[in-house]
């Protein structure tokens, strides 16, 4: 079953399977909640000025994911 993941066939974006940060669950990605984690140390007008300059500052972005029990707990849904 878990083989299915790492055969590409065609459908991409398909069955992508995922980790709940919070239990470890995983997870469908359609299914779990995403939710974008800045670990930034910047605050977010200075974030809003690096975009207007054209800056994309993707690595210092995190998104995790939460499985739908641990989403509601934390009343993400
Ligand atoms: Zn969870």
């Amino acid at each position: 079953m878990s083989s299915d993941i790492t055969r590409k066939k065609g459908q991409s974006g398909r069955a992508v399977v995922v980790q709940c940060i919070q239990c470890g669950k995983m997870v469908p990605r359609d299914k779990a909640v995403e939710k974008r984690k800045s670990s930034l140390p910047l605050d977010h007008r200075l974030r809003e000025l690096l975009k207007k300059q054209g800056t994309y500052i993707s690595a210092a972005k995190r998104i995790v994911y939460y499985c739908v029990s641990c989403a509601k707990h934390r009343k993400y849904v």
